[in-house]
């Protein structure tokens, strides 16, 4: 006996008190008042989140939550005084002990950056259904991750607001007819900056982007456009595509959010405001589609809709996501790994813009690629990849002040 009224769905969010998380908790408040359907409701069983000790405990009281993952072990007490009685994991594997423990239905994983996989493996393992905006999740470890989903009947269903498109326009009956997809790409705030003075951009610069409203990792991923050689990567291993099946075009108005073109030349598109409550929702309640809490788009407002190829000299993050796709073993764990690594340098200011993807190009030529037959290996070659783009930061270092 579990004493939860069995219709209703227990979640556990990952990554609380983040841009998803904390959407994602808007559209269960909404969901849970709005909606007579009881399959689509959810009692929030579990939080889990890095720091951030007050929004967690806000969020807690908010829910009614009891079990509680902090990575950090000075958080974890604050939240653990502001809540007797809860159950408090802690530390870096927080996150994976609440998903092992919890009588959870349904995970949303939002957590930032490879920190998240363990959680979303566990997650995978257990069978539970699982909300993926942790990207980082499938591109370093889609080929751990994809068969133990099956495995164990585990559910995977994507929150990226790209693939989500991809997901709502792709039929099962039609897949043999798939002749590609397309990604679309706000192109961020350089996209009409020139190609030497976005090397030198300031960090203000690169967190200032034209049309979502992220976190500072994502933000600076989305301006070098890594972001969207990760969702090529993640749209790999979601969807079973060949690299060449995989497209990218900048459309800076963020409204058709990616398309599938058939055999036959029909195009499929999905449309929507810029607002992460219509993905996440649809995530949650899939099959069904309730009444969204997000905008809705406003017709009348939508003067053009533009399209054009992205610049591959200016951008070669993209490049570089074909060929980890093509190289296969821990290719996608060094580049995420050297990735996340070259972007906490950027923002705290110990390289310029344009050393990030130049990083993370020497990563993927200088560390050995080994088989991605499992979390060690993956844990491994992630590690491995930071060690590798430190050492370049101590050589950086030096030489300056050499010189
Ligand atoms: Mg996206």
């Amino acid at each position: 006996m579990t004493g939860h009224d069995r219709e209703t769905r227990r979640l556990v969010v990952l990554g609380c008190t983040g841009s998803i998380g904390v959407n994602t908790l808007d559209v269960i408040e909404h969901l849970n008042r709005d909606t007579a359907d009881p399959g689509a409701r959810f009692e929030v069983v579990g939080l889990a989140a890095r720091g951030s000790a007050a929004a967690v405990i806000d969020q807690a009281k908010r829910f009614g939550v009891t079990t509680i993952a902090m990575a950090d072990q000075e958080a974890a007490d604050q939240v653990a005084a502001a809540l007797p009685g809860a159950t408090v994991f802690r530390g870096p594997d927080a996150a994976e002990r609440l998903i092992e423990t919890s009588d959870c239905t349904d995970v949303v994983a939002a957590m930032v950056g490879s920190a998240g996989l363990p959680a979303t493996l566990a997650a995978a393992g257990r069978g539970l259904r699982i909300a993926l905006a942790n990207k980082e999740t499938l591109v370093a470890a889609g080929a751990l991750v994809t068969p133990i989903i099956r495995q164990h009947g585990a559910q995977l269903l994507p929150i990226d607001s790209e693939h989500s498109a991809i997901f709502q326009c792709l039929h099962d009956q039609h897949r043999q007819a798939v002749k590609r997809i397309v990604l679309t790409a706000s192109g961020g705030p350089f996209r009409t900056v020139d190609r030497q003075k976005m090397q030198q951009a300031t960090v203000e610069e690169a967190l200032n982007h034209p049309t979502w409203d992220m976190g500072p990792k994502i933000t600076i991923d989305s301006a070098t456009m890594m972001n969207k050689a990760l969702e090529i990567i993640e749209a790999h291993w979601l969807f079973g595509l060949s690299a060449q099946q995989i497209d990218v075009i900048i459309h800076p108005q963020s409204v058709v959010h990616s398309f599938v073109e058939y055999a036959d030349h029909s195009i499929l598109a999905q449309m929507g405001p810029p607002d992460m409550r219509t993905p996440i929702q649809f995530a949650l309640t899939y099959p069904k589609r309730l009444p969204g809490c997000g905008e809705a788009l406003d017709w009348p407002t939508l003067s053009e809709l533009t399209f054009h190829r992205p610049d591959h000299d200016k951008f070669p993050a993209l490049g570089l996501a074909y060929e980890v796709i093509e190289a296969g073993g821990t290719a996608g764990a060094v580049l995420n790994a050297a990735n996340e690594a070259a972007v906490a340098a950027f923002l705290e200011r110990r390289i310029r813009f344009g050393r990030i993807v130049e990083l993370v190009a020497e990563a993927l030529s200088a560390v050995e690629l080994r088989p991605a037959d499992s979390l060690a290996a993956i844990l491994d070659a992630d590690r491995r990849a930071r060690a590798f783009v430190d050492q370049r930061l101590a050589g950086t270092r030096q030489s300056a002040t050499v010189t």
